[in-house]
This record gives structure tokens, C-alpha cells and sequence, in this order.
């Protein structure tokens, strides 16, 4: 079974953020190394604060939402040009 809970889930968030005080933190320090959800749940939270950081200097946008782009950017001339006979 996939989608494993933990009591220690927030625990292991603010872990991730930094942000826990210094007895959360040795709790944390104690229980991520032993629980595989708690790490995984780690290395998620880094991954979406990697990918916030990130996302403010990307120059190129996701590939479904490229997609997407482009084809508006496709079908708007052409209605365009359907509009205006000449
Ligand atoms: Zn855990």
C-alpha cells in the first residue's frame, strides 16, 4: 500500500523548511533517518520549495502548459482570419 500516514508528518515539513524549534528539531532528527514517509514527505517539501525558487527565474513554462500556449496561439489567427473577409 502506497500513501503510508505518520504522526510526525508536520514534524517532518517544518524539518524540510527549517523551521522547527530546537526540541522539534532534535525529535525530527531522531525520527526522519527511521520513518521512509517522513523522508519522503522531506524530500517532497524540497522539492516544491525547490521548484517555488525555481519557478521565478524559469524562462520556459511547463510542458503542458507550453502546449496549451501554443495551441491558443494557433487557433487565434485563424478565427481572426475567419472573421475579416478581406
Ligand atoms: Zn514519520
Amino acid at each position: 500500500m502506497n500513501g503510508q500516514q505518520c504522526a510526525h508528518e508536520e514534524l517532518a515539513v517544518g524539518w524540510a523548511m527549517h523551521s522547527l524549534e530546537p526540541d522539534e528539531e532534535a525529535l525530527a532528527r531522531d525520527h526522519v533517518p527511521t520513518c521512509p514517509t517522513c523522508q519522503s514527505t522531506v524530500q517532497a517539501t524540497q522539492e516544491v520549495l525547490a521548484g517555488i525558487g525555481g519557478a521565478v527565474r524559469q524562462e520556459q513554462p511547463p510542458p503542458h502548459l507550453r502546449a496549451r500556449l501554443l495551441e491558443q496561439i494557433e487557433h487565434t489567427p485563424r478565427e481572426i482570419a475567419h472573421r475579416s473577409p478581406r
